[in-house]
């Protein structure tokens, strides 16, 4: 391919499903100086990120442990505080990113106990309340769920994990990953009876990659404080600390957080209520032009379950022989739409369109032509199109 132009005109519209697009209020909170690290406004902006992401997750009294790391960073924090050396954790398959999150586990010296991931379809609580009632030892130490899986497009029902746990009478911890869900669809840690949360920046929080977090109940924090696991960096004991240079185990990560204080600030301005109604919206009209382009017989939803379709993102499958890297590249230097591919097991076989974040109608329908016009490009048979009817699905909508 030509080298791409130096300057593009207009925006280019990102549609992976993270990192997503930066409100202007957060790139304007991130351009400040950084500060001396004993300036109160590190502390008061440190606290502002606290106490919004415990609003955020629906849980004041947690213990709330921020990190300069991406998810993948915050999954292994998880692993070394609440698994012993040689224990076992229960990894439910939800696809790429519950696998990702079991061979990471394993080559950090835990065992692994995975439930079947059937493709297309949530987390099968009654394989993980089965799972749970064969470890009769109790050697599983946690339920690693995560909540919307952004390779395959399927969000779980944590709230039916929760039961299939409780169903099980097995001790437990419940782990939830809300780094594609957090913000864009209800999440309420302690009604959900989830023991830790893990999230991070890029995705329905609107601020760049590199800021990971956990929140963490106080049964989980105790259990961590008596894990002998080794380890510093990601020691929720030693950073729960009132002094910010603990609490990061270092220099905090200052512009990052200014950031995240912005973002959550544009949250709760907007309201919470209000924001999971937009991705409800948006998700409405990117699952209409599906609908639309599947009567051409060669794209489909991945997700089989309408009601487990994300509000984040979704994942379209393409027919054999439609070059999903050629799809992205026109669709991203000639119609400036930034679109996912398929990941893992759907590398090649799949893309994505991420409608999560700072998204508004205008830019999801953006999005939507945009693709539309690289699959007519390539050749592929798209029904009637997809573009009118997520027209149709917006104008619909009150
Ligand atoms: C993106 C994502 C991750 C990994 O995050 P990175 O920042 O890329 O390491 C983990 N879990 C889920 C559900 C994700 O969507």
């Amino acid at each position: 391919m030509t080298n791409p132009p130096a300057r593009i005109p207009g925006r280019r519209s990102l549609h992976s499903p993270g990192p997503t697009p930066l409100p202007d209020a957060v790139l304007h909170a991130m351009s400040a100086q950084p500060m001396d690290l004993a300036d109160p406004r590190l502390d008061a902006n440190i606290a502002a990120c606290e106490e919004g992401l415990k609003r955020l997750l629906h849980s004041p009294g947690a213990d709330v442990f921020m990190y300069a790391a991406n998810g993948h960073g915050v999954w292994e924090a998880v692993v070394e505080n609440v698994a012993a050396p040689g224990a076992a954790v229960l990894v439910p398959g939800t696809g790429h990113f519950s696998e990702s999150w079991a061979i990471q586990t394993e080559a950090l010296g835990r065992r692994v106990v995975r439930t079947p991931w059937r493709e297309g379809w949530p987390i099968d609580a009654a394989a993980v309340e089965q799972a749970l009632r064969d470890d009769r030892q109790y050697a599983i130490q946690a339920v690693f769920a995560v909540h919307t899986d952004t390779a395959s497009g399927v969000t779980s029902d944590i709230a039916a994990i929760r039961r299939a746990i409780d169903a099980a009478g097995h001790p437990a911890l419940l782990v939830a990953d809300v780094v594609a869900s957090l913000g864009a669809i209800p999440f309420a840690m302690d009604a959900l009876g989830v023991d830790v949360a893990v999230g991070a920046s890029q995705k329905g929080l609107m601020c760049p990659p590199g800021l990971g977090f956990i929140a963490v109940n106080a049964k989980a924090f105790a259990l961590a404080g008596a894990n002998p696991a080794p380890r510093f960096y990601w020691d929720w004991v030693r950073r729960r600390d009132a002094l910010s240079y603990r609490k990061f185990c270092g220099t905090p990560p200052q512009n990052l957080l200014l950031g995240l204080e912005a973002a959550l600030g544009l949250i709760f301005a907007e309201g919470l209520e209000a924001v999971w109604a937009r991705h409800a919206q948006l998700a409405g009209a990117v699952h209409a032009a599906v609908e639309g382009w599947r009567e051409g017989g060669a794209l489909d939803f991945f997700a089989q379950e309408p009601a487990s379709r994300s509000h984040s993102v979704t994942t379209i499958t393409v027919a054999g022989g439609i070059d999903v890297d050629a799809l992205r590249a026109v669709a991203r230097e000639r119609f400036q739409v930034a679109i996912a591919g398929g990941l893992g097991p759907l590398t090649g076989r799949a893309f994505r369109i991420g409608h999560l974040g700072d998204c508004n109608p205008a830019m999801i329908l953006g999005a939507i032509a945009g693709v539309e016009a690289a699959l007519l490009t390539l050749g592929v048979n798209v029904g009637g199109g997809g573009t009118a009817r997520a027209v149709r699905s917006l104008s619909s909508q009150p």
